[in-house]
């Protein structure tokens, strides 16, 4: 029998029976604010009949809002002793939540959503970024997925939709807005979560965009990570090391005595297209 999900037991229920108390060394920090999370999940733009990866869904808060908001959910959760909950979660939404147990940085996404759909997560910072990172380096493009809602520091959230001329600005935006569209969508204050952690959150949604043509995101990342390691330096000093990056400036006219934090990203795929590119 279908049972409503408007039914289901209250999260810090479920918790407690399942002696869920939030990991520090898997990074957890709950968030249990049913209208928070309700506006999380429409982020994305409407979810009914839509595929979701979650990635580290907890105790399910978040899995709770995507099944709300009508999607279908593949969640990969590490954490073990989440599982009974989420298996419990699933039987309120038959069909709808499949849960993997295992490690996402390890996950063939693509081929356990079964074709294109959106990504949603709140995880440790540091999984986080290393999964934009490889979503955002994906071969194909566009890519598998369709958006990508994600929660991260604050600090982080802003490095990856910095504008040139801040000090947020490097790789991580160039990486991010290159081919992508990136936006904070909503800030998040530490106090939204259990526990709280110490600094402030917001949740970034990037959606995919025409890819330059012939810039290789490999030569790109050379470059900028060459340019941004000495952030402080000229690049003529800075990109001293990559072959024809001085042809490419005088091509370009990118005046050789800028820094790395003034070049737009428009800039920097120029460059990078340039360097691909034989005269
Ligand atoms: N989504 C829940 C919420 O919003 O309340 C939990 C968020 S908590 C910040 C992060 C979750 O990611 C935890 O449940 C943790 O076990 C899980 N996690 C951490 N690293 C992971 C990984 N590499 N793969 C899958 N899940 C992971």
């Amino acid at each position: 029998m279908l049972r409503g999900l408007s039914a289901l037991p209250p999260l810090r229920e479920v918790i407690a029976r399942h002696g869920l108390s939030a990991s520090k060394a898997l990074g957890q920090n709950f968030l249990f604010d049913e209208q928070l999370l309700d506006r999380i999940a429409r982020i994305p733009g409407s979810l009914a009949g839509e595929r979701v990866l979650e990635v580290g869904p907890g105790p399910g808060g978040l899995t709770r809002a995507l099944l709300r908001a009508g999607a279908e959910v593949v969640a990969v959760e590490r954490d073990a002793r989440c599982l009974p909950a989420l298996a419990e979660l699933a039987e309120w939404a038959p069909d709808r939540l499949r849960v993997i147990a295992g490690d996402a940085l390890k996950l063939d996404a693509e081929r356990e959503l079964g074709g294109s759909g959106h990504i949603v997560a709140n995880l440790p910072y540091n999984v986080g970024t290393a999964l934009l990172v490889g979503w955002l380096t994906s071969q194909a493009w566009p890519p598998w997925w369709t958006s990508l809602t994600l929660m991260f520091q604050k600090e982080v959230a802003e490095r990856i939709v910095a504008a040139p001329d801040t000090d947020a600005y490097g790789r991580l935006a160039v990486l991010a807005q290159w081919r992508s569209s990136a936006r904070i969508a909503m800030n998040v204050h530490r106090s939204a979560f259990t526990p709280p952690p110490k600094v402030m959150s917001a949740v970034v949604h990037i959606v995919p965009a025409e890819a330059p043509a012939g810039v290789r995101v490999a030569t790109l990342e050379r470059l900028t990570a060459a340019a941004f390691g000495q952030r402080r330096k000229m690049l003529r000093q800075s990109l001293k090391g990559i072959a024809g990056a001085a042809g490419a400036m005088e091509r370009l006219e990118i005046d050789p005595t800028r820094r790395a934090e003034t070049v737009s990203v428009t800039e920097w795929v120029r460059l990078a297209w340039s360097l691909d590119t034989p005269l």
